[in-house]
């Protein structure tokens, strides 16, 4: 048996509906911006319950200009996990300000009790990062934040459909990033991403930024960047956004039978934990196991796909060779970089595929 960790063949099997919506598309000639892009945007909001969503360039895009909107720039300090996508902390850098990081849990979220040590009268926004598909601690975070004054930043990149006591992630702090890239779980052709927020003030400001600052043909506010959403990938994002609640719900299916799966194996490998009140929506299933590399190797052999996020820690990175860490910082993630293991857990996998993959893990272990 094959269980691939790929599914982007099977789910655009059948793009004839999406075609003809494209078709429209060139007919009206509305290349930027434009009727599909408020149509998502205003679709996105409500799936993540907050007064707007901007539609930009990109996930990464969402937090860099998030942070632009917030003032925030060279001299500036925001924390961080020191265990997330690059990108978070790429964000970060190209404002100007300098990524500081924090351990994470055994949840791979950030480490809230970790996080006033990090403070310093240079911090100028928290920004968590919902790995995985995992709600971070957000309740601890946001009280930090409120003694500091500072503003969170939520990377909810990976996490569309989370939710906390059923409010969705991105809607906590003064603005969620979300990424549209082909591997997240709602996703179009290419990149695409989206800033949420309930402040009318951030929903100005990152609607300056994403189009050059215009305010309207002539008259530029301030200057910006080139970041829409394109509206041929709204058009896509328009089609997807009716499955996405499909998709997380498989997801949370395979997940939770690999979890109950390996409930008596606690001693060779760890299933990702979650908190009662939240909805993990599992862009990853990541275990933490003995003989991590010696596992893989042998899923492989086995047919079963499986990928590591991510063997190297943000801060022993090249890219933070000047931000003055050093192996041994971060003692969780750099015991996690070395111990994670991801499992196929996507949307087309049938319930023999799951079945199958868990067989071969308890046969390494045996
Ligand atoms: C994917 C991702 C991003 C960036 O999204 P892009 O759309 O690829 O720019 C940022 N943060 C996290 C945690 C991500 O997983």
């Amino acid at each position: 048996m094959k269980v691939p960790y790929s599914y982007l063949q099977d789910q655009f099997a059948n793009p004839e509906a999406i075609f003809e919506d494209i078709r429209g598309l060139i007919t009206s000639g509305k290349f930027t911006l434009g009727p599909a892009v408020t149509e998502f945007e205003t679709r996105f909001a409500e799936l993540c319950g907050t007064r707007h969503a901007i539609g930009v360039g990109s996930g990464t895009d969402a937090l860099f200009l998030s942070l632009k909107a917030l003032g925030i720039g060279p001299g500036d300090e925001v924390i961080t996990a020191a265990n997330t996508f690059i990108a978070t902390a790429g964000a970060i850098a190209t404002t100007g300000a300098t990524p500081v990081f924090v351990d994470c849990t055994d949840d791979f979220n950030i480490d809230p009790n970790l996080i006033e040590a990090a403070i310093t009268d240079r911090t100028k926004a928290i920004l968590p990062v919902h790995y995985t598909g995992n709600p971070a601690h957000m309740s601890l975070i946001l009280s930090i934040a409120r003694k500091w004054d500072l503003p969170v930043v939520e990377d909810a990149c990976q996490s569309i459909g989370a939710t906390i006591n059923d409010r969705p992630v991105g809607s906590f702090g003064i603005s969620g990033g979300f990424s549209l890239h082909p591997l997240k779980n709602l996703n179009v052709w290419g990149d695409g991403g989206v800033i949420v927020t309930n402040s009318d003030e951030m929903d100005r400001q990152a609607r300056l930024l994403r189009n050059h600052g215009l305010k309207n043909r002539n008259e530029v506010t301030c200057f910006g960047y080139n970041s829409r959403l394109d509206s041929l990938q709204a058009i896509v994002g328009n089609r997807m956004i009716d499955d996405v609640n499909w998709i997380n719900q498989r997801r949370i299916i395979h997940a939770n039978r690999y979890t109950d799966a390996f409930s008596d194996l606690t001693d060779l490998i760890k299933t990702p934990p979650k908190r009662p009140a939240d909805r993990h929506t599992y862009h990853l299933y990541i275990l933490q196991a003995t003989d991590r590399d010696d596992l893989c190797t042998y899923l492989k052999r086995q047919g079963v796909d499986t990928k590591i996020h991510y063997p190297i820690p943000l801060h022993l990175q090249e890219a933070s060779k000047d931000l003055g860490y050093k192996l041994g910082d971060f003692p969780v993630a750099e015991r996690q970089a070395n111990a994670v293991l991801s499992l196929p857990v996507h949307q087309h996998l049938n319930h023999e595929q799951i079945d199958y993959t868990i067989e071969c893990v308890r046969r390494f272990y045996k």
